[in-house]
């Protein structure tokens, strides 16, 4: 199959689509023949990201609108829009979120509360809003961005790991739950990938990072929605509950 054929047809939500990984998942979904909205924090962003698509692709047929993700009315009307629009929700990626590092000691409650409100209340959110959409249409593909620190833990930070382990316990669950209806539920762990954040660092560090990664450098972005787009598309049609690490083997 051709990749401009792979999601022909099909219309997909990508939650913080509008930069790092999730925007390349949205690009990568155009270029495979989606229909894509991304939904960002701000109109600002995903304005934004809607601009730089379309001087890119000017014929793409995407949409974006920012729902507080915590909130599952603001949610469901979100997804309902993009049904309204596209007609359909195939695809449901589950990528915006965000993590921190601070010691328990240093830990704020409401820090903790934050991540994992963005990183797992979201997630529920999102997919209870449209695995019905998905289930009245014959079937659908969810994915879940998790990260290598589902397995691993980390030194400090705890919230964002936590929030990781639970992201992988829903697409375990919810892939179990949800096969009847021929809804797939994958998640896709990165290890360290060269976005914003990354780039950030000083590259010395990167540098350091690198040498203790197998392959012997960090990941792209454009290498962690390839794995995203597999998932998506009905290539991976008998692929659920999976928990995919594209993280060059890193052994932390
Ligand atoms: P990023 O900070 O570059 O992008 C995060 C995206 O989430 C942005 O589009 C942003 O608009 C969105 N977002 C942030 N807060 C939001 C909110 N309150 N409501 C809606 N959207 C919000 O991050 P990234 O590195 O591209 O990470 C994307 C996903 O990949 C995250 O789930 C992250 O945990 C995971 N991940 C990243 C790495 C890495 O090294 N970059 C490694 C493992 C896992």
């Amino acid at each position: 199959m051709n990749v401009s054929q792979m999601l022909e047809g099909k219309a997909a939500v990508v939650t913080g689509g509008t930069r790092g990984i999730g925007f390349a998942i949205v690009e990568k979904f155009l270029d495979a023949g989606a229909k894509v909205a991304l939904f960002g924090s701000r109109q600002e962003t995903v304005d934004n990201a809607l601009e730089k698509i379309k001087a890119k692709m000017p014929d793409a047929d995407v949409m974006g609108l920012c729902p507080a993700l915590g909130n599952y009315d603001e949610v469901e009307k979100a997804v309902q829009a993009v049904k309204d629009k596209f007609g359909k929700v195939d695809i449901l990626v589950n990528n915006a979120g965000i993590s921190a590092r601070e010691s328990l000691y240093e830990y704020k409650p409401e820090d903790f509360e934050k991540i994992m409100t963005l990183n797992v209340n979201a997630v529920f959110n999102c997919s209870k809003a449209a695995a019905p959409i998905m289930k009245e249409q014959g079937g659908g593909s969810v994915i879940n961005m998790s990260s290598m620190v589902s397995i691993y833990g980390q030194p400090a930070g705890c919230g964002y790991p936590a929030s990781k382990f639970a992201v992988n316990g829903l697409t375990k669950s919810l892939a179990r739950e949800l096969g009847k209806d021929q809804i797939r539920v994958n998640a896709v762990l990165p290890g360290v990938t060269r976005t914003d954040m990354v780039a950030a660092l000083p590259e010395e560090m990167v540098q350091r990072i690198s040498s203790t990664i197998p392959l012997g450098r960090v990941g792209e972005p454009e290498e962690v929605a390839n794995a995203v787009l597999f998932l998506a598309s009905d290539l991976a049609s008998y692929i659920t509950g999976a928990t995919l690490s594209v993280d060059g083997a890193t052994q932390v």
